[in-house]
């Protein structure tokens, strides 16, 4: 505590802040009497102490210790927020979740009797903030975006940072912002600090890694004060299932209706991925133990009700990046079948860690199932917090929102899938997608907690203590660690973080990649390369939750009626590719033998590799011949595999978007319709941020003109100019010396920046053709030798127009060099800016 008193120099110390100020609370007496007993009470007058006497805090406290509804009460309480005060401002808490946003601030309303006015939240779609406020709850989103307008955020004299062990890339950018913000203030004349309200920032995280924070020297050059809470935890039993199962679905449904028929009395609590598979499980559950007294139940069903309502209208406004952020993205798998037989369990994992004598036969009680995920409307997520119907058991299927953002009472037993929906990159492409993968071995222990919050529990992991040990991480990554850059860097400029070099990142992403992520947005467009800021042309890419290049493609994409076609093609890239690849099955095609795989899902591999070598010699013939009318259906434009994927999309829609035509063609199903899903969501996005503009709805579009087509890869190369690999040959005659290559299959091509060559990759469309003197790529891959992947042919004049700050013009043998342009170059075709608008921007197609 000698520590705590200790003044933090950095920042606006010298403006001090009321000692003596106090607010009367009118608390309902139940509401007071369930506070006291939260553990962080105990240290109020440590807390608000440390707060008075630092700049910056940190609190660590378990989850349920009571920081998020109890801190902002505290702060109330001492006059924080009271227009009397030295400190009027707005308490302000950011949340990385909608769902803990608005029931936080519900909560703390509630307990400090006041009202919407006065304790509001601010989200994405939503807000009840008035001129009366003095809690504000917020996500960080809306934090940082009104920090592009007030950066040294006046309006507030608290600002609370919930969650920040979540590490979510907004509440790591929050805090290095915030830790500017502090900086720039004590920066500041006494004269001018004078007139706004000093500021005390307050970082709050469930008892995980908080070092990331306070020995970081660029974040904070005096650590800040850490105040630990300790929370009464009881012992949890944890059981591992002896074989983990492939579907935790079904597995999470036999293990609640075992606990719920064996086991004493006490709340479930399941960890699921998402809203599909929460609404299954809660149809499965109420399906078997229907004996809800009928309005409750109906209730519950309206309420929820809404949310599918509402979650198909938020699918139509199409969302930003936040939204991506949410992990209800329905990823449509699990299809579980509504009936198990619980009989034909295996003798497996059906140990639920009691004696016989502790198990009691509650066969047929009510179960009270209820969902929690954050598209849930409020009314339906607030029902966990209320006691169950009299004589029934609680039964909550949450995704990790119920980890650490919001605790529900009375939860003695945790079914833990093990997985969670995670954002993921494709660190080569770029590819944002979402997948379900192991939750690291932190959550798990997390997870496994919330069962003894009011007395001892058990946690049943549906997976076993070898997958556990093995394949589960330490800690979950921080997100900034798994994004590419090029997406954080447009995002923080969006933010109008302009020197992102420099910017305290509580982990610092490799400063190298941060600078060729700023070069490469510069060749883009999106960022001025002198002043290093946005320019409305990245702003409008930035709305786009995809990799900046394919933003570019996205932004530009509207001349001439082509984008439909850029969505789908963008959503190709996006998702990746859907080929099952052929190249290897062909002797006569030397392919890199070490790549020959990697393309494959595992299941597609285990097919492959129990095929007969009979079927295995028919399915090469098949699919040479797919390959050669494939070739032969792009003969319309065989000058870019970019086009191929597009006939692919175009062709699937057309069948109907049946598997069999996935089978068929040699495409992934799972593939088609991912890339399927993503279109229509650009699509709306489109369509809701751009009004003026007109997509084409229908997933059936006609084939692209041969006009459009042209277009279409000039679109291409302005989202990869800085791809651009020319024919060694072509380099070297026009320099003269060299000579032209006679094999066109063994064409080394040069790189951009690079004395490395690199060749055709045998899945191109252009392999085995007359190679083409210059083309861009999509995709490096490194195997034996360098191959270049999605290639589509350019000609070197468009790349003097698209990419003409990349070249150089006059000199012989410096690369690119381009063909003169006869005349005066089109300007408006030399800067590409965004043409999203009500009369759109027909242009000509370069010649
Ligand atoms: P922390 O932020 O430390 O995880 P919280 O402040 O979220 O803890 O929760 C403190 C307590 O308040 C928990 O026991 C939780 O169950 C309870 N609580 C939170 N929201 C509500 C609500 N809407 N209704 C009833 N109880 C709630
Ligand atoms: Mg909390």
């Amino acid at each position: 505590k000698i520590q705590l008193l200790k003044a933090n120099t950095e920042g606006d110390l010298s403006n001090d802040v009321s000692k003596h100020f106090s607010v009367i609370v009118d608390r309902d007496p139940a509401v007071q009497e369930a506070r006291l007993k939260l553990p962080v009470c105990g240290e109020e007058q440590v807390i608000m102490e440390a707060i008075r006497n630092n700049t910056v805090v940190i609190i660590c406290g378990e989850t349920g210790s009571g920081k998020t509804t109890q801190v902002p009460q505290f702060l109330y309480e001492a006059g924080w927020s009271h227009p009397d005060s030295d400190n009027p401002g707005l308490i302000g808490v950011t949340q990385p979740r909608r769902v803990a946003t608005v029931s936080m601030a519900k909560r703390v309303g509630h307990e400090l009797n006041l009202s919407e006015d006065e304790v509001s939240y601010q989200i994405r779609y939503d807000a009840t903030v008035s001129d009366k406020t003095r809690i504000k709850f917020m996500t960080d989103g809306v934090l940082l975006r009104e920090l592009s307008q007030d950066l040294l955020l006046t309006k507030y004299s608290v600002l609370i940072i919930d969650e920040a062990h979540e590490r979510n890339l907004n509440t790591d950018i929050l805090i290095g912002v915030v830790s500017r913000v502090l900086k720039l203030r004590a920066q500041l004349s006494r004269e001018d600090r004078e007139k706004i309200q000093p500021l005390r920032v307050v970082i709050m995280s469930a008892t995980l890694r908080v070092t990331d924070f306070t020995e970081n020297k660029t974040l904070f050059a005096t650590p800040p004060p850490v105040i630990n809470v300790n929370a009464r935890q009881f012992p949890v039993n944890t059981h591992f299932n002896r074989r983990t199962p492939e579907d935790h679905l079904s597995e999470a449904f036999k293990k609640v209706c075992k606990i719920h028929q064996k086991l004493p009395h006490g709340g479930i609590l399941v960890f699921l991925t998402g809203q599909n598979e929460i609404t299954q499980l809660c149809r499965q559950l109420r399906k078997k133990y229907p004996s809800l007294p009928a309005n409750a139940s109906k209730k519950a069903v309206a309420d929820e009700k809404d949310g599918e309502a509402l979650e198909s209208q938020t699918e139509k406004i199409q969302p930003g990046k936040e939204d991506l952020e949410n992990e209800d993205i329905d990823l449509g798998e699990n299809q579980v079948q509504e009936d198990f037989d619980l009989e034909t369990d295996s003798e497996d994992d059906d140990d639920l860690g009691f004696e016989e004598d502790e198990m009691e036969q509650v066969d047929d009680a009510p179960l009270h199932v209820l969902p929690l995920y954050s598209m849930l409307p409020t009314e339906a997520q607030l029902r966990v917090f209320e006691p169950p119907p009299e004589g029934s058991r609680l039964c909550v299927i949450a995704t990790n929102v119920a980890e650490t953002s919001v605790t529900i009472p009375g939860v003695r037993y945790v079914v833990d899938s093990g997985k969670a929906k995670e954002r993921q990159f494709d660190m080569n492409t770029g590819v944002q997608s979402f997948q379900i993968g192991w939750t690291s071995k932190a959550a798990a222990d997390q997870r496994a907690g919330r069962a003894g919050r009011t007395g001892p529990g058990h946690c049943y992991r549906l997976y076993s203590s070898a997958v556990f040990d093995n394949e589960f991480e330490r800690f979950t990554k921080p997100e900034i660690q798994r994004m590419p850059i090029e997406g954080v860097v447009l995002n923080m400029k969006s933010m109008h973080i302009d020197n992102v070099i420099n910017f305290p990142f509580p982990t610092p992403p490799p400063r190298d990649s941060l600078s060729k992520a700023e070069k490469m947005l510069g060749y883009l467009g999106a960022v001025n390369t002198t002043t290093k800021q946005i320019t409305a042309f990245g702003e409008t890419m930035s709305l786009f939750p995809i990799t900046p290049r394919f933003a570019k493609m996205l932004t530009v994409g509207q001349q001439h009626e082509c984008l439909a076609y850029v969505i789908a093609i963008v959503s190709a890239l996006s998702v990746g590719d859907p080929f099952i690849q052929d190249y290897h099955l062909d002797e006569n095609r030397p392919g890199d033998e070490e790549d020959s795989e990697d393309d494959l899902d595992q299941q597609e591999l285990s097919n492959f590799h129990n095929e007969s070598a009979i079927d295995k010699q028919k399915r090469k013939l098949v699919r040479k011949k797919y390959y050669q009318t494939q070739v032969k259906h792009s003969s319309l434009d065989p000058k870019s595999d970019i086009i191929k994927l597009l006939n692919v999309v175009g062709a699937y829609e057309y069948a109907g978007g049946s598997s069999e035509f996935c089978n068929d063609s040699f495409l992934r199903p799972r593939a088609m319709e991912d890339i399927r899903k993503l279109r229509r969501q650009l699509t709306n996005m489109v369509a809701a941020n751009f009004p003026g503009v007109n997509v084409c709805v229908d997933p059936k579009m006609a084939p692209p003109s041969a006009l459009q087509l042209k277009v279409l890869r000039q679109v291409m190369m302005t989202g990869l100019i800085d791809c651009v690999a020319m024919r060694q040959d072509v380099v070297d005659t026009e320099g003269g010396k060299g000579q032209r290559f006679k094999n066109a299959s063994n064409v080394p091509y040069k790189l951009m920046w690079s004395d490395d060559v690199a060749y055709i990759h045998p899945s191109s469309i252009l392999y085995g053709q007359e190679p083409p003197p210059i083309l861009v790529y999509t995709e490096l891959f490194k195997s034996t030798r360098t191959w270049l992947k999605g290639c589509t042919t350019v000609e070197s004049k468009w790349l003097a127009k698209i990419g003409k700050s990349l070249c150089t013009f006059g000199r012989p043998l410096e690369y690119p060099k381009p063909t003169p342009i006869a005349g005066k170059p089109n300007e408006r075709l030399c800067h590409v800016v965004p043409n999203f608008g009500p009369k759109g921007w027909p242009l000509p197609p370069l010649q």
